[in-house]
Protein backbone atom coordinates (compact mmCIF):
# COMPACT_ATOMS: atom_id res chain seq x y z
CA UNK A 1 0.00 0.00 0.00
CA UNK A 2 1.48 3.44 -0.65
CA UNK A 3 1.82 5.23 2.44
CA UNK A 4 3.46 8.33 0.84
CA UNK A 5 1.15 11.70 2.43
CA UNK A 6 0.29 13.61 -1.06
CA UNK A 7 0.22 17.26 -0.65
CA UNK A 8 -1.90 19.82 -2.79
CA UNK A 9 0.18 22.11 -4.77
CA UNK A 10 0.27 25.26 -6.00
CA UNK A 11 2.77 26.67 -8.19
CA UNK A 12 2.13 30.37 -8.08
CA UNK A 13 2.73 33.34 -9.97
CA UNK A 14 5.72 35.50 -11.15
CA UNK A 15 8.59 33.67 -9.52
CA UNK A 16 6.04 31.26 -7.81
CA UNK A 17 7.26 28.26 -10.66
CA UNK A 18 11.10 28.98 -10.43
CA UNK A 19 11.01 28.54 -7.22
CA UNK A 20 8.71 25.95 -6.52
CA UNK A 21 10.78 23.87 -8.84
CA UNK A 22 14.18 24.82 -6.95
CA UNK A 23 12.44 23.52 -3.64
CA UNK A 24 10.98 20.23 -5.10
CA UNK A 25 14.35 19.85 -6.24
CA UNK A 26 16.01 20.08 -2.71
CA UNK A 27 12.94 17.54 -1.49
CA UNK A 28 13.65 15.66 -3.55
CA UNK A 29 17.15 15.56 -2.89
CA UNK A 30 17.09 15.31 0.96
CA UNK A 31 14.63 12.22 0.35
CA UNK A 32 10.77 13.76 1.26
CA UNK A 33 8.64 11.29 1.19
CA UNK A 34 6.04 13.39 0.02
CA UNK A 35 3.75 13.24 -3.65
CA UNK A 36 2.30 15.83 -4.95
CA UNK A 37 -1.30 17.32 -6.78
CA UNK A 38 -0.98 20.29 -8.46
CA UNK A 39 -3.63 22.88 -8.74
CA UNK A 40 -4.39 26.17 -10.75
CA UNK A 41 -4.95 29.22 -8.22
CA UNK A 42 -4.38 33.08 -8.41
CA UNK A 43 -3.97 35.21 -11.16
CA UNK A 44 -5.02 32.94 -14.04
CA UNK A 45 -8.25 32.08 -11.82
CA UNK A 46 -8.78 35.94 -11.10
CA UNK A 47 -8.81 36.39 -14.40
CA UNK A 48 -10.80 34.04 -15.75
CA UNK A 49 -13.48 35.38 -13.21
CA UNK A 50 -13.26 33.71 -10.19
CA UNK A 51 -13.51 36.50 -7.74
CA UNK A 52 -11.42 34.73 -4.99
CA UNK A 53 -8.64 33.39 -7.36
CA UNK A 54 -9.82 29.74 -7.23
CA UNK A 55 -12.56 27.52 -9.26
CA UNK A 56 -15.13 25.92 -7.01
CA UNK A 57 -13.68 22.46 -9.16
CA UNK A 58 -10.85 23.02 -7.34
CA UNK A 59 -11.42 22.52 -3.72
CA UNK A 60 -11.81 19.09 -3.74
CA UNK A 61 -8.19 18.35 -4.13
CA UNK A 62 -6.98 20.94 -1.20
CA UNK A 63 -9.84 19.52 0.81
CA UNK A 64 -8.55 16.00 -0.02
CA UNK A 65 -4.94 16.17 1.26
CA UNK A 66 -4.24 17.10 4.56
CA UNK A 67 -0.92 19.61 3.46
CA UNK A 68 -0.83 22.10 1.00
CA UNK A 69 2.21 24.14 -0.15
CA UNK A 70 1.37 27.04 -2.05
CA UNK A 71 3.99 29.33 -3.97
CA UNK A 72 3.02 33.40 -3.68
CA UNK A 73 0.59 34.38 -6.48
CA UNK A 74 -0.01 37.69 -7.82
CA UNK A 75 -3.51 39.31 -7.12
CA UNK A 76 -4.69 41.54 -10.22
CA UNK A 77 -5.11 45.18 -9.20
CA UNK A 78 -8.56 46.91 -9.21
CA UNK A 79 -11.50 44.51 -10.23
CA UNK A 80 -12.52 43.78 -6.45
CA UNK A 81 -10.64 40.76 -6.56
CA UNK A 82 -10.48 39.24 -2.82
CA UNK A 83 -7.65 37.80 -1.00
CA UNK A 84 -7.45 34.41 -2.11
CA UNK A 85 -5.26 33.84 1.41
CA UNK A 86 -7.78 35.24 3.56
CA UNK A 87 -10.41 33.25 1.56
CA UNK A 88 -8.60 29.67 2.02
CA UNK A 89 -7.75 30.43 5.64
CA UNK A 90 -11.37 31.05 6.71
CA UNK A 91 -12.82 28.33 4.29
CA UNK A 92 -10.34 25.39 5.78
CA UNK A 93 -10.68 26.74 9.48
CA UNK A 94 -6.45 27.49 9.20
CA UNK A 95 -6.69 28.85 13.08
CA UNK A 96 -3.62 29.08 13.16
CA UNK A 97 -0.69 31.28 11.21
CA UNK A 98 2.84 30.74 12.68
CA UNK A 99 5.68 32.61 11.52
CA UNK A 100 9.13 31.97 12.77
CA UNK A 101 11.36 34.95 12.88
CA UNK A 102 15.03 34.72 12.95
CA UNK A 103 18.67 35.83 12.83
CA UNK A 104 21.09 34.69 10.54
CA UNK A 105 23.89 36.76 11.54
CA UNK A 106 26.71 37.74 10.66
CA UNK A 107 25.38 35.89 7.32
CA UNK A 108 22.94 38.21 6.90
CA UNK A 109 23.08 41.62 8.40
CA UNK A 110 21.13 41.73 11.58
CA UNK A 111 21.40 43.84 14.83
CA UNK A 112 19.88 41.15 17.02
CA UNK A 113 22.01 38.02 16.31
CA UNK A 114 20.60 36.08 19.26
CA UNK A 115 16.80 37.03 17.78
CA UNK A 116 15.38 33.30 17.43
CA UNK A 117 11.25 33.93 17.83
CA UNK A 118 8.00 32.40 16.95
CA UNK A 119 4.71 34.13 16.46
CA UNK A 120 1.46 32.33 16.78
CA UNK A 121 -1.59 34.57 15.34
CA UNK A 122 -4.99 33.76 15.67
CA UNK A 123 -6.06 33.48 11.90
CA UNK A 124 -9.72 33.58 11.93
CA UNK A 125 -11.15 36.31 14.04
CA UNK A 126 -11.03 39.39 15.96
CA UNK A 127 -11.63 42.78 13.21
CA UNK A 128 -10.47 40.42 10.40
CA UNK A 129 -14.35 38.97 10.44
CA UNK A 130 -14.61 42.00 8.06
CA UNK A 131 -18.37 43.28 9.62
CA UNK A 132 -18.49 46.69 9.04
CA UNK A 133 -20.88 49.40 9.06
CA UNK A 134 -21.73 52.70 8.38
CA UNK A 135 -24.48 53.57 11.07
CA UNK A 136 -24.87 57.67 10.74
CA UNK A 137 -23.88 60.29 9.12
CA UNK A 138 -20.74 60.61 11.22
CA UNK A 139 -19.56 56.55 12.48
CA UNK A 140 -18.61 53.67 11.76
CA UNK A 141 -18.14 50.30 13.19
CA UNK A 142 -16.16 47.18 12.85
CA UNK A 143 -17.44 44.02 14.99
CA UNK A 144 -14.49 42.39 16.78
CA UNK A 145 -15.71 39.36 17.22
CA UNK A 146 -13.52 37.46 20.06
CA UNK A 147 -14.49 33.55 20.69
CA UNK A 148 -13.91 31.40 23.73
CA UNK A 149 -13.19 28.14 21.28
CA UNK A 150 -10.63 30.37 19.54
CA UNK A 151 -8.96 31.49 22.09
CA UNK A 152 -9.09 27.92 23.77
CA UNK A 153 -7.73 26.65 20.63
CA UNK A 154 -4.87 29.10 19.47
CA UNK A 155 -3.68 29.29 22.91
CA UNK A 156 -3.20 25.36 23.77
CA UNK A 157 -1.81 25.24 19.97
CA UNK A 158 1.04 28.21 21.52
CA UNK A 159 1.74 25.66 24.35
CA UNK A 160 1.62 22.46 22.44
CA UNK A 161 4.28 23.64 19.40
CA UNK A 162 6.51 25.38 22.19
CA UNK A 163 6.58 21.93 24.42
CA UNK A 164 7.10 20.08 20.41
CA UNK A 165 9.67 22.84 19.67
CA UNK A 166 11.54 22.34 22.35
CA UNK A 167 10.73 26.35 23.34
CA UNK A 168 11.05 27.31 27.38
CA UNK A 169 8.38 30.21 27.32
CA UNK A 170 5.21 31.07 26.07
CA UNK A 171 4.34 35.21 25.92
CA UNK A 172 0.49 36.34 25.41
CA UNK A 173 0.00 39.59 24.23
CA UNK A 174 -3.01 41.45 24.36
CA UNK A 175 -4.84 44.71 25.19
CA UNK A 176 -7.00 43.43 27.88
CA UNK A 177 -6.88 46.76 29.97
CA UNK A 178 -8.72 48.50 27.98
CA UNK A 179 -11.01 45.78 25.61
CA UNK A 180 -11.91 43.44 28.97
CA UNK A 181 -14.30 41.44 27.16
CA UNK A 182 -12.92 41.09 24.06
CA UNK A 183 -8.92 40.63 24.84
CA UNK A 184 -10.18 39.94 28.27
CA UNK A 185 -11.45 36.72 27.34
CA UNK A 186 -7.61 35.60 25.62
CA UNK A 187 -5.98 37.13 28.46
CA UNK A 188 -8.28 34.89 30.68
CA UNK A 189 -7.90 31.64 28.55
CA UNK A 190 -4.21 31.98 28.70
CA UNK A 191 -3.69 32.18 32.01
CA UNK A 192 -6.02 28.91 32.46
CA UNK A 193 -4.09 26.92 30.08
CA UNK A 194 -0.80 28.17 31.24
CA UNK A 195 -1.37 26.13 34.42
CA UNK A 196 -1.51 22.98 32.06
CA UNK A 197 1.99 23.35 31.09
CA UNK A 198 4.02 23.86 34.31
CA UNK A 199 7.33 23.21 32.77
CA UNK A 200 6.91 26.01 30.39
CA UNK A 201 7.49 29.77 31.53
CA UNK A 202 4.74 32.24 30.47
CA UNK A 203 3.61 35.57 31.00
CA UNK A 204 1.16 38.35 29.81
CA UNK A 205 2.19 41.70 28.15
CA UNK A 206 0.15 45.00 26.84
CA UNK A 207 0.53 44.76 23.53
CA UNK A 208 2.01 48.14 23.31
CA UNK A 209 4.34 47.66 25.64
CA UNK A 210 5.19 44.53 24.25
CA UNK A 211 5.65 45.16 20.76
CA UNK A 212 7.75 48.16 21.79
CA UNK A 213 10.18 45.56 23.27
CA UNK A 214 10.06 43.20 20.88
CA UNK A 215 11.55 45.67 18.11
CA UNK A 216 14.30 46.78 20.79
CA UNK A 217 15.26 43.47 22.57
CA UNK A 218 13.70 40.38 20.28
CA UNK A 219 16.28 38.40 21.77
CA UNK A 220 14.21 38.03 25.08
CA UNK A 221 10.97 36.77 23.28
CA UNK A 222 10.42 32.64 22.77
CA UNK A 223 6.81 32.10 21.43
CA UNK A 224 4.61 34.69 21.18
CA UNK A 225 0.73 34.17 21.33
CA UNK A 226 -1.71 36.85 20.10
CA UNK A 227 -4.73 38.59 18.75
CA UNK A 228 -5.32 38.09 14.61
CA UNK A 229 -4.44 42.18 14.23
CA UNK A 230 -1.29 42.37 16.92
CA UNK A 231 -0.24 39.16 15.35
CA UNK A 232 -0.07 40.70 11.60
CA UNK A 233 1.61 43.81 12.73
CA UNK A 234 4.33 41.89 15.26
CA UNK A 235 5.28 38.81 12.75
CA UNK A 236 5.92 41.69 9.90
CA UNK A 237 8.08 44.08 12.88
CA UNK A 238 9.69 40.91 13.84
CA UNK A 239 10.05 39.39 9.82
CA UNK A 240 11.71 43.28 9.43
CA UNK A 241 14.21 42.98 12.06
CA UNK A 242 15.69 39.43 12.00
CA UNK A 243 16.92 41.23 8.50
CA UNK A 244 15.62 37.80 6.90
CA UNK A 245 11.90 38.67 5.30
CA UNK A 246 12.91 37.12 2.04
CA UNK A 247 13.92 34.43 3.61
CA UNK A 248 11.33 33.61 5.82
CA UNK A 249 8.06 30.60 5.69
CA UNK A 250 5.03 30.64 6.97
CA UNK A 251 2.26 28.08 8.28
CA UNK A 252 -1.62 27.97 8.31
CA UNK A 253 -2.22 24.74 11.11
CA UNK A 254 -6.02 23.92 10.54
CA UNK A 255 -6.91 20.69 12.10
CA UNK A 256 -8.27 19.18 8.86
CA UNK A 257 -5.55 20.76 6.25
CA UNK A 258 -2.88 22.95 6.49
CA UNK A 259 -0.71 25.01 4.56
CA UNK A 260 2.65 26.13 4.06
CA UNK A 261 3.88 28.92 2.02
CA UNK A 262 6.78 31.76 1.92
CA UNK A 263 6.16 35.29 3.39
CA UNK A 264 6.70 36.99 0.62
CA UNK A 265 4.89 37.63 -2.75
CA UNK A 266 4.90 37.02 -5.97
CA UNK A 267 7.89 39.35 -7.28
CA UNK A 268 6.32 40.09 -10.35
CA UNK A 269 9.50 42.70 -11.37
CA UNK A 270 11.80 39.87 -11.26
CA UNK A 271 9.75 37.20 -12.56
CA UNK A 272 11.62 34.41 -15.07
CA UNK A 273 15.19 35.66 -14.64
CA UNK A 274 16.55 32.96 -12.58
CA UNK A 275 17.25 35.52 -9.90
CA UNK A 276 14.60 34.98 -6.77
CA UNK A 277 15.87 33.63 -3.83
CA UNK A 278 13.76 29.84 -3.11
CA UNK A 279 14.60 30.05 0.81
CA UNK A 280 11.24 31.62 1.70
CA UNK A 281 9.05 28.81 0.11
CA UNK A 282 11.66 26.59 1.15
CA UNK A 283 11.35 27.47 4.66
CA UNK A 284 7.63 26.90 4.28
CA UNK A 285 8.27 23.26 2.95
CA UNK A 286 10.62 22.20 5.81
CA UNK A 287 7.64 23.45 8.35
CA UNK A 288 5.34 21.38 6.68
CA UNK A 289 7.58 18.57 6.42
CA UNK A 290 8.39 18.97 10.53
CA UNK A 291 4.15 19.22 10.52
CA UNK A 292 3.61 15.74 8.43
CA UNK A 293 6.58 13.94 11.24
CA UNK A 294 9.17 14.00 8.55
CA UNK A 295 11.23 15.35 11.24
CA UNK A 296 14.66 13.66 10.05
CA UNK A 297 14.41 15.12 6.97
CA UNK A 298 13.40 19.04 7.68
CA UNK A 299 16.47 18.98 9.68
CA UNK A 300 18.60 17.79 7.26
CA UNK A 301 17.21 20.51 4.73
CA UNK A 302 17.33 22.86 7.22
CA UNK A 303 21.46 22.26 7.75
CA UNK A 304 22.37 22.39 4.28
CA UNK A 305 20.62 25.20 3.47
CA UNK A 306 21.97 26.86 6.84
CA UNK A 307 25.95 25.48 5.21
CA UNK A 308 25.03 27.06 1.66
CA UNK A 309 24.17 29.95 3.67
CA UNK A 310 27.53 30.07 5.73
CA UNK A 311 29.53 29.38 3.11
CA UNK A 312 28.57 32.67 0.73
CA UNK A 313 26.56 30.98 -1.71
CA UNK A 314 23.68 33.94 -2.19
CA UNK A 315 21.09 34.92 -4.44
CA UNK A 316 21.08 38.24 -5.60
CA UNK A 317 18.82 39.58 -2.84
CA UNK A 318 20.84 38.17 0.29
CA UNK A 319 24.76 38.74 -1.70
CA UNK A 320 27.12 41.24 -0.60
CA UNK A 321 30.65 41.11 -1.82
CA UNK A 322 32.45 42.35 1.06
CA UNK A 323 30.88 38.46 2.78
CA UNK A 324 29.67 36.79 0.03
CA UNK A 325 31.49 33.97 -1.62
CA UNK A 326 29.10 33.15 -4.83
CA UNK A 327 26.61 34.85 -6.03
CA UNK A 328 24.35 32.46 -7.93
CA UNK A 329 20.61 32.10 -9.17
CA UNK A 330 17.72 30.60 -8.38
CA UNK A 331 18.80 27.27 -10.16
CA UNK A 332 22.35 27.50 -9.08
CA UNK A 333 21.30 27.98 -5.31
CA UNK A 334 18.94 24.91 -5.35
CA UNK A 335 22.04 22.93 -6.60
CA UNK A 336 24.03 24.23 -3.81
CA UNK A 337 21.45 23.34 -1.11
CA UNK A 338 20.99 20.07 -2.33
CA UNK A 339 24.76 18.98 -2.82
CA UNK A 340 25.27 19.48 0.80
CA UNK A 341 22.74 17.33 2.36
CA UNK A 342 24.32 15.85 5.37
CA UNK A 343 26.04 18.63 6.02
CA UNK A 344 25.94 20.75 9.38
CA UNK A 345 26.59 24.60 9.68
CA UNK A 346 30.00 25.23 11.49
CA UNK A 347 28.52 28.58 13.39
CA UNK A 348 24.87 29.02 12.93
CA UNK A 349 23.16 26.37 15.51
CA UNK A 350 21.94 23.10 13.67
CA UNK A 351 18.39 23.11 13.27
CA UNK A 352 17.02 20.55 15.53
CA UNK A 353 13.44 19.13 15.01
CA UNK A 354 13.32 16.15 17.52
CA UNK A 355 9.96 15.80 18.57
CA UNK A 356 8.81 18.75 16.83
CA UNK A 357 5.73 16.32 15.44
CA UNK A 358 2.73 17.99 16.60
CA UNK A 359 -1.14 16.29 16.72
CA UNK A 360 -3.24 19.05 15.89
CA UNK A 361 -6.17 17.67 16.83
CA UNK A 362 -5.28 17.65 20.57
CA UNK A 363 -6.18 21.27 20.83
CA UNK A 364 -9.42 20.95 20.46
CA UNK A 365 -11.74 23.44 22.38
CA UNK A 366 -14.12 22.18 25.53
CA UNK A 367 -17.54 22.79 25.23
CA UNK A 368 -19.41 25.17 28.01
CA UNK A 369 -22.76 25.51 29.22
CA UNK A 370 -25.16 27.91 28.72
CA UNK A 371 -26.04 30.21 31.67
CA UNK A 372 -26.99 33.86 30.65
CA UNK A 373 -29.63 35.90 31.31
CA UNK A 374 -31.07 39.43 29.69
CA UNK A 375 -30.64 41.93 31.96
CA UNK A 376 -31.56 45.26 29.87
CA UNK A 377 -30.25 45.99 26.48
CA UNK A 378 -27.98 48.89 24.93
CA UNK A 379 -30.35 51.03 21.84
CA UNK A 380 -28.16 52.73 19.54
CA UNK A 381 -29.49 56.03 17.81
CA UNK A 382 -28.61 58.35 15.11
CA UNK A 383 -29.87 61.63 16.79
CA UNK A 384 -28.59 65.05 16.36
CA UNK A 385 -31.75 67.50 16.79
CA UNK A 386 -31.12 70.79 18.25
CA UNK A 387 -28.00 71.26 20.19
CA UNK A 388 -27.56 67.67 20.48
CA UNK A 389 -27.86 67.98 24.37
CA UNK A 390 -28.06 65.00 25.65
CA UNK A 391 -30.60 66.20 28.67
CA UNK A 392 -33.34 66.84 25.83
CA UNK A 393 -32.51 63.53 24.33
CA UNK A 394 -32.42 61.46 28.11
CA UNK A 395 -36.28 63.41 28.69
CA UNK A 396 -37.66 62.19 25.64
CA UNK A 397 -35.92 58.73 25.99
CA UNK A 398 -37.49 58.53 29.52
CA UNK A 399 -40.94 59.88 28.63
CA UNK A 400 -41.01 56.98 25.54
CA UNK A 401 -39.52 54.03 28.08
CA UNK A 402 -42.57 53.77 29.65
CA UNK A 403 -42.45 50.81 31.82
CA UNK A 404 -38.16 51.18 31.01
CA UNK A 405 -35.54 52.81 33.44
CA UNK A 406 -33.11 54.43 31.49
CA UNK A 407 -29.90 54.02 32.87
CA UNK A 408 -27.23 56.08 30.76
CA UNK A 409 -26.96 57.58 27.58
CA UNK A 410 -23.10 57.37 26.40
CA UNK A 411 -21.84 59.17 23.15
CA UNK A 412 -18.62 57.18 21.83
CA UNK A 413 -18.43 55.34 25.85
CA UNK A 414 -18.60 58.26 27.69
CA UNK A 415 -20.92 58.71 29.82
CA UNK A 416 -23.27 62.09 28.67
CA UNK A 417 -26.32 61.28 30.66
CA UNK A 418 -27.11 61.61 33.47
CA UNK A 419 -24.53 64.33 34.73
CA UNK A 420 -22.42 64.50 31.87
CA UNK A 421 -20.02 67.40 31.43
CA UNK A 422 -20.46 70.12 29.17
CA UNK A 423 -17.12 69.83 27.50
CA UNK A 424 -17.50 65.81 26.06
CA UNK A 425 -17.58 66.19 22.51
CA UNK A 426 -20.88 64.35 20.90
CA UNK A 427 -21.37 63.06 17.77
CA UNK A 428 -25.07 61.99 16.41
CA UNK A 429 -24.21 58.27 17.34
CA UNK A 430 -25.76 57.33 21.05
CA UNK A 431 -25.61 54.34 23.06
CA UNK A 432 -28.80 54.36 25.48
CA UNK A 433 -28.79 52.07 28.04
CA UNK A 434 -32.27 50.84 29.44
CA UNK A 435 -33.14 48.68 32.04
CA UNK A 436 -36.60 46.76 32.95
CA UNK A 437 -37.99 48.83 35.93
CA UNK A 438 -38.84 45.82 37.91
CA UNK A 439 -38.97 41.95 37.17
CA UNK A 440 -37.51 40.09 34.27
CA UNK A 441 -37.31 41.04 30.90
CA UNK A 442 -37.59 39.28 27.84
CA UNK A 443 -37.11 39.62 24.22
CA UNK A 444 -40.67 40.59 23.41
CA UNK A 445 -40.12 43.18 25.86
CA UNK A 446 -37.33 45.19 24.08
CA UNK A 447 -39.30 44.47 20.11
CA UNK A 448 -42.25 46.64 22.61
CA UNK A 449 -39.42 48.94 23.47
CA UNK A 450 -37.90 49.41 19.81
CA UNK A 451 -42.17 49.92 18.63
CA UNK A 452 -42.59 52.71 21.76
CA UNK A 453 -39.15 54.47 20.71
CA UNK A 454 -40.30 54.25 16.56
CA UNK A 455 -43.61 55.39 17.81
CA UNK A 456 -41.84 58.80 19.74
CA UNK A 457 -39.99 59.48 16.50
CA UNK A 458 -36.59 58.30 17.51
CA UNK A 459 -34.14 56.79 14.70
CA UNK A 460 -33.06 53.34 16.24
CA UNK A 461 -29.92 51.77 14.13
CA UNK A 462 -29.17 48.83 16.52
CA UNK A 463 -29.43 47.73 19.67
CA UNK A 464 -27.29 44.84 21.78
CA UNK A 465 -28.34 42.96 24.63
CA UNK A 466 -26.91 43.18 28.06
CA UNK A 467 -26.29 39.70 29.38
CA UNK A 468 -25.24 38.24 32.79
CA UNK A 469 -23.44 34.78 32.35
CA UNK A 470 -23.24 33.26 36.28
CA UNK A 471 -22.30 36.06 38.22
CA UNK A 472 -20.32 37.91 35.75
CA UNK A 473 -21.45 40.85 33.98
CA UNK A 474 -21.30 40.16 29.83
CA UNK A 475 -20.81 43.61 28.99
CA UNK A 476 -19.15 47.08 29.54
CA UNK A 477 -19.65 50.25 31.77
CA UNK A 478 -19.60 53.65 30.15
CA UNK A 479 -16.61 55.43 30.76
CA UNK A 480 -17.88 58.02 33.65
CA UNK A 481 -20.78 55.30 34.41
P1 LIG B 1 6.77 40.99 -3.05
O1 LIG B 1 7.11 40.30 -1.77
O2 LIG B 1 6.35 40.12 -4.16
O3 LIG B 1 8.02 41.86 -3.54
C1 LIG B 1 8.62 42.89 -2.76
C2 LIG B 1 10.09 43.06 -3.19
O4 LIG B 1 10.85 41.94 -2.73
C3 LIG B 1 10.27 43.09 -4.71
O5 LIG B 1 11.31 43.98 -5.01
C4 LIG B 1 10.70 41.68 -5.07
O6 LIG B 1 11.50 41.60 -6.22
C5 LIG B 1 11.46 41.26 -3.82
N1 LIG B 1 11.34 39.82 -3.58
C6 LIG B 1 10.23 39.17 -3.11
N2 LIG B 1 10.47 37.86 -3.03
C7 LIG B 1 11.75 37.67 -3.43
C8 LIG B 1 12.57 36.51 -3.56
N3 LIG B 1 12.13 35.29 -3.23
N4 LIG B 1 13.83 36.67 -4.00
C9 LIG B 1 14.30 37.90 -4.31
N5 LIG B 1 13.58 39.04 -4.21
C10 LIG B 1 12.31 38.91 -3.77
O7 LIG B 1 5.63 42.06 -2.68
P2 LIG B 1 4.75 42.98 -3.64
O8 LIG B 1 5.59 43.50 -4.75
O9 LIG B 1 4.09 43.93 -2.73
O10 LIG B 1 3.64 42.03 -4.22
C11 LIG B 1 3.70 41.42 -5.51
C12 LIG B 1 2.49 40.51 -5.68
O11 LIG B 1 2.53 39.46 -4.70
C13 LIG B 1 1.13 41.22 -5.50
O12 LIG B 1 0.24 40.77 -6.47
C14 LIG B 1 0.69 40.76 -4.13
O13 LIG B 1 -0.72 40.76 -4.01
C15 LIG B 1 1.26 39.37 -4.07
N6 LIG B 1 1.48 38.81 -2.72
C16 LIG B 1 1.18 37.50 -2.56
C17 LIG B 1 1.41 36.90 -1.34
C18 LIG B 1 1.06 35.45 -1.20
O14 LIG B 1 0.67 34.81 -2.17
N7 LIG B 1 1.19 34.88 -0.02
C19 LIG B 1 1.96 37.61 -0.28
C20 LIG B 1 2.29 38.96 -0.48
C21 LIG B 1 2.05 39.55 -1.72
Amino acid sequence: MNTTPTATLARGDGIGPEITDAVLEILDAAGADIQFDEIQIGESQFLAGHKSGISPDTWPTIRKNPIFLKAPITTPLGGGYKSLNVTIRKTLNLFANVRPSKSYSPFVPCAFPEMNLVIVRENEEDLYAGIEHQQTEEVTQVLKLITRPGCERIVRYAFEYARAHGRERVTCMTKNNIMKHTDGLFSQVFQEIAQEYPDLGSDHQIIDIGSARLAASPQDFDVIVTLNLYGDILSDIASQISGSVGLAGSANVGEHVSMFEAVHGSAPDIAGEDIANPSGLLAGAVQMLAHLGQLEVAERIENAWLSTLEQGIHTADVFDASRSAERVGTKGFAKAVSERMGERPGTLAPASYEGAKLDVSSVAHAPRKNDKVLEGVDVFLDWSDGDRAPNDLGSGLVAAGDAWKLKMITNRGVKVWPNGMPETFCTDHWRCRFLPSSGEVTNADIVDLLGRLGAAGFDVIKTENLYRFGDRRGYSLGQGE
